[in-house]
């Protein structure tokens, strides 16, 4: 079997299964295990791929086929325009997200001290870091298994970033300067109606934000008084539909310049306020 019978293989078989992006998906998968790039495919195509790999191409898109992420098959994804490793203890870092760390980097300062909140494989702060490595930077993650993922991230971007185990503020001290997290948004019942992607493949912890999805605003606005200093902002990724409720909680706790930022997409995701 030639490389190209291959990539038709592979898109005809993740095709079949429905994958939105079958074709993109076939090439990755192809580039990743053979280690080539399009220059040695099209000059290579028509020359027969080692059986070995051709197995191996037919258990990568098995996987596929059952609706495990790309991401977690290739073991890595891009954000911001850095690699991250991810697995399936970790959400696969959105592009929606990077609304997050461009707006909090509009404040970034020599000095500054930043907190991310459910910091997962770390792409956050990482990236911040990246951006502006004249903060100091710590993330905070209840999964221990998220933390060594985070930590790997750290080392391979080669960035410093101090990581805490525990639940949101339970084991942080000190004040910080500014205060981001992508928390888990979205709502209890809403999970078994997400992509199979996500449901059956992303952490849980990562997705269930409780009832009205609004479960770790109420909790990061609540106790976050005692960790951010007096005009230090605080920067939430919000589902797109809430902007309206986390600004109200935001109000009753008593801060203020509350802003609500949009997305590429034109749909709310940031919301950022100031104690
Ligand atoms: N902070 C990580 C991210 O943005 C993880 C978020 C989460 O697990 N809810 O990808």
């Amino acid at each position: 079997m030639t490389y190209k019978e291959l990539l038709y293989l592979g898109e005809k078989v993740l095709g079949e299964a429905d994958i939105a992006e079958a074709k993109n998906d076939a090439w990755l998968l192809l580039e990743m295990l053979c280690k080539i790039d399009r220059n040695f495919y099209y000059l290579h195509m028509e020359e027969a791929a080692d059986p070995v790999q051709i197995r191996e191409y037919q258990q990568l898109l098995k996987k596929r086929a059952e609706r495990i992420p790309l991401q977690y098959i290739v073991g890595e994804t891009e954000f911001m325009g850095l690699r991250f490793r991810v697995n399936s203890n970790v959400l696969i870092p959105r592009q929606d997200t990077e609304t997050l760390v461009e707006e909090a980097l509009k404040y970034a300062a020599p000095g500054m001290k930043v907190l991310d909140l459910c910091t997962g494989s770390g792409c956050v702060i990482i990236s911040l870091l990246h951006y502006a490595p004249y903060m100091q930077g710590y993330g905070a993650d209840i999964s221990k298994q998220a933390l060594l993922l985070a930590k790997e991230n750290a080392s391979l971007n080669g960035v410093p970033v101090h990581l805490i185990a525990g639940d949101l503020f339970s084991r942080v001290d000190g004040f910080y300067d500014m205060i981001v997290s992508n928390p888990p948004y979205i709502k209890s019942a809403d999970i078994a109606g997400l992509m199979p992607e996500v449901r059956q493949f992303e952490p849980w912890e990562a997705l269930d934000g409780g009832e009205d999805g609004l479960a770790f605003y109420r909790r990061i606005i609540a106790e976050c008084p005692a960790y951010l200093r007096k005009g230090g902002r605080l920067m939430l990724e919000i589902g797109c539909e809430q902007g309206q409720d986390v600004r109200e909680l935001l109000v009753q706790a008593d801060f203020h310049e509350i802003k609500i930022l949009q997305d590429l997409a034109h749909n709310d995701r940031v919301v950022s306020a100031v104690k």
